[in-house]
């Protein structure tokens, strides 16, 4: 049976596409026929290497575009570059995030600073910026998925400053989402619960067993869990699905 999802000729930014979650949606897009344009921030030659790579396994255009989200004028430069070397935008997955876990009394200035310009900041203004390509788009518009947290909803135990970040994302998910639906341009989240990726992986081993303990399901998820999900919301499988944050938590939260 052919596939349900074809996404030839659409062109998909990821950010944070260098590991975790962000990669998996890069490959599920690329196995779907979009272009993809990886971004990350720390290490330019290993993510033009994973766009290399990348590019082979699926027979695919892949770009590597590193950025900081923290840097709008970054952000604005990658872009124009996306509009020069892929010449549209269609798909927007804004995954870049940080999590800097500490209790109430221990969060720093800079904590806060850091937390907030990647998490709210960068989500912001990679928004903005894919808009502005999503619209010469015409009647086409575009698709944007941003990562919110179920501890965005739920709240945790030395997440003040993660959940905040994450709730934030909600909010500016809604609020562009009524935006740009007169555009044809669909804004959804994920609220993802515990997923297997390096955010989680530092956590020590008695949380970790604790947390899957509260899951329905059973089990910790996979970034290729979110990443189907993410594929879905991205496809015109959902073509009028807008304005929705999609729990992908395995029952945690219900
Ligand atoms: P991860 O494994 O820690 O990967 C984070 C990604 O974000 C990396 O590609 C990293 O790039 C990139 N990044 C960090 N700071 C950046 C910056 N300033 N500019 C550009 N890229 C930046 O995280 P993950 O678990 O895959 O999580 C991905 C998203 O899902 C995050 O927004 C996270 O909050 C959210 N989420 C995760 C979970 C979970 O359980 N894992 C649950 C709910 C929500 P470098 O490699 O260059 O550092």
């Amino acid at each position: 049976m052919a596939s349900l999802i074809n996404l030839s000729g659409k062109v998909a930014l990821v950010t944070g596409a260098s590991r975790g979650i962000g990669r998996a949606c890069a490959e599920i897009l690329l196995a779907h026929g979009a272009k993809v344009v990886l971004n990350a921030v720390s290490d330019p030659s290993a993510l033009k290497k994973l766009a290399e790579e990348l590019a082979k396994k699926y027979g695919q255009t892949c770009f590597a575009m590193p950025a900081d989200a923290a840097k709008p004028e970054a952000i604005t430069q990658l872009y124009k570059d996306i509009l020069q070397e892929a010449g549209r935008l269609d798909i927007l997955v804004a995954n870049a995030g940080v999590m800097e876990d500490a209790l109430i009394g221990m969060i720093t200035p800079q904590q806060i600073e850091h937390t907030l310009s990647v998490n709210v900041g960068g989500v912001i203004n990679h928004i903005q910026m894919a808009t502005r390509l999503m619209r010469r788009n015409g009647k086409d518009g575009g698709s944007i998925v941003t990562l919110s947290s179920i501890i965005g909803r739920t709240g945790n135990i030395g997440q003040t400053l993660y959940g905040a970040s994450k709730a934030a994302v909600m909010g500016a998910t809604l609020s562009a989402a009524k935006e740009l639906a007169g555009d044809n341009i669909r804004v959804n989240a994920l609220a993802p619960g515990f997923i297997d990726t390096d955010m989680t992986a530092k956590l020590p081993k008695g949380i970790r067993e604790k947390r899957v303990a509260s899951i329905g399901m059973q089990r910790i998820g996979t970034a290729d869990d979110v990443a189907r999900t993410v594929l879905f919301l991205a496809s015109p499988l959902s073509q009028y699905v807008t304005g929705q944050i999609v729990g992908v938590d395995g029952g945690m939260v219900i």
